[in-house]
């Protein structure tokens, strides 16, 4: 094993990192904790230290570290039979029993899983899906995508652009011309504090509707939505946004891509995000929670509507022309059939609804009344604090003094990890769906120690 310190100086040397400020970890100040690990909620890195993971790595180990059912399918299955491609109707077992679990867990209008890698790569799957099936419909206008400001996508060229912050556009230029964005569902944030729920929902669909008519809806192909926001905030939708969007959608005939890649698989204690809020997806994308990130597996589920579709096309053109390499990787399919049945098994989807409530409640009643927390929203198994320098007026803090990152270095301290949001003073919890009530009173403990310190 390698000592530390030449880790350290390889890890400097070598390594480029995603998502990290590269001249500080050059020079030393940015953190590199190395991960040697993991156990239920827990990880232990190369000093010995063990942390409670409240952020799941990044919201993907649902079922917790270490499961040792999942480990054994990747050996066997490596062991057997490490890779074949899926091109021209090639399969495994573990691909076609994978995409079996999915459709029968996914909401009864999908039809088929298409099979990627990451969350990005499956969003960029679905748009090139979705211009194709224009194509196929005689409508090569109808090309732009609308997502929200404060919304994720990924960090390709497309799923880039469709992303709505900042930080992921800042000399890249991003967004590409295709994307437009509109309003962000963020109650807590709306420019009018005078505006009520209904309100505030009311002005998202019109502001929705405006742009659809000032682009013209017959350039539009499709909408992209997480159901409850992750990276922009952790924020889940005011009530009734869904019902108003979509029948807009439906009218303008605009396509509606849920991206579950956060919401998938039991993360607000239903089993998708679609069922939680009743939104009819026409294509919905899966990562993180599909495989707990044992091995790296996405999807594109796709709706009878759209399937019709595409395979008319096929008739028309030929096989279709997109696919990866590792496309339904054995491995990976292999890891997700495991971690499917674990899911199942350890009834994980209830307890994101139990002990994802009591987490928010106990949260809420721990540190939402202190003078610096603006809010404490959640649902199932996410949970967000926002800070603020001034509770009346929702004044942000001066970005330099980085309130979001010093409250979780001062949670870290403490032996937990929560995630410092990229934009706003906001730490987002999203624990390991097998999350106790002990290790949820931890964390807000915890929480509420260091925002003492802090402020
Ligand atoms: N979509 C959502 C909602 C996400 O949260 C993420 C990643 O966090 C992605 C897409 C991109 O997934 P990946 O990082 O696997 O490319």
């Amino acid at each position: 094993m390698l000592r530390n310190d030449q880790l350290d100086q390889w890890d400097r040397e070598n390594f480029f990192h995603p998502s990290t400020h590269l001249a500080q970890h050059a020079r030393g100040e940015a953190p590199n904790r190395i991960i040697t690990t993991g156990s239920g909620v827990h990880i232990t890195d190369r000093d010995g230290t063990t942390l409670l993971d409240a952020f799941a790595g990044l919201y993907c180990v649902n079922v917790g570290y270490g499961r040792q059912e999942i480990a054994e399918a990747i050996a066997a299955q490596a062991k057997e039979l490490a890779y074949y491609h899926a091109y021209v109707g090639h399969g495994t077992e573990a691909s076609i029993t994978l995409a079996k679990m999915v459709l029968d867990r996914a909401p009864s209008n999908m039809s088929k899983v298409y099979f990627g890698l990451s969350g990005s790569d499956a969003n960029e799957t679905n748009i090139k899906l979705v211009w194709y099936y224009n194509n196929i419909l005689g409508r090569p206008e109808k090309k732009k995508i609308i997502s929200r400001w404060r919304g994720y996508h990924g960090s390709g060229l497309m799923t880039g652009s469709l992303t709505g912050l900042d930080l992921f556009h800042k000399k890249f230029d991003l967004p590409l011309s295709p994307v437009l964005h509109t309003v962000s569902p963020y109650y807590y944030r709306r420019d009018d504090l005078t505006m009520s729920e209904d309100q505030f929902v009311a002005h998202c669909a019109a502001e929705l509707e405006a742009l659809i008519e000032r682009e013209g809806a017959d350039t539009i192909a499709a909408f992209i939505g997480e159901p409850a926001m992750g990276t922009g905030g952790l924020v889940p939708p005011p009530k009734g946004y869904w019902q108003a969007i979509q029948p807009i959608l439906q009218k303008h005939d605009i396509l509606l891509i849920a991206d579950e890649v956060v919401t998938g698989f039991g993360r607000l204690g239903s089993m998708f995000g679609s069922d939680h809020y009743g939104i009819e997806a026409d294509i919905i994308t899966i990562a993180k929670g599909l495989t707990s990130a044992y091995a790296p597996l996405s999807g594109s589920i796709i709706s009878d509507k759209v399937w019709e579709v595409l395979e008319k096309g096929t008739d028309e053109n030929g096989p279709i022309g997109h696919g990866w390499t590792y496309s339904a990787h054995p491995i990976g399919a292999a890891a997700g059939v495991a971690n499917l049945k674990l899911i199942d098994e350890m009834n994980l989807v209830a307890n994101a609804a139990e002990t994802g409530a009591y987490l928010n409640q106990a949260m809420a009643d721990a540190v939402g009344g202190h003078g610096n927390v603006g809010e404490v929203r959640g649902e199932g198994m996410l949970c967000a604090v926002e800070f603020v320098a001034d509770k009346a007026s929702r004044t942000y803090f001066d970005p330099a003094k980085k309130a979001g990152a010093a409250i979780s270095g001062a949670l870290l301290k403490r032996g937990v990890i929560a995630r410092a949001m990229p934009q706003g003073d906001i730490i987002g919890f999203a624990p390991p769906l097998c999350l106790s009530r002990a290790e949820a009173d931890e964390i807000v403990g915890k929480t509420k120690e260091a925002v003492e310190e802090v402020f």
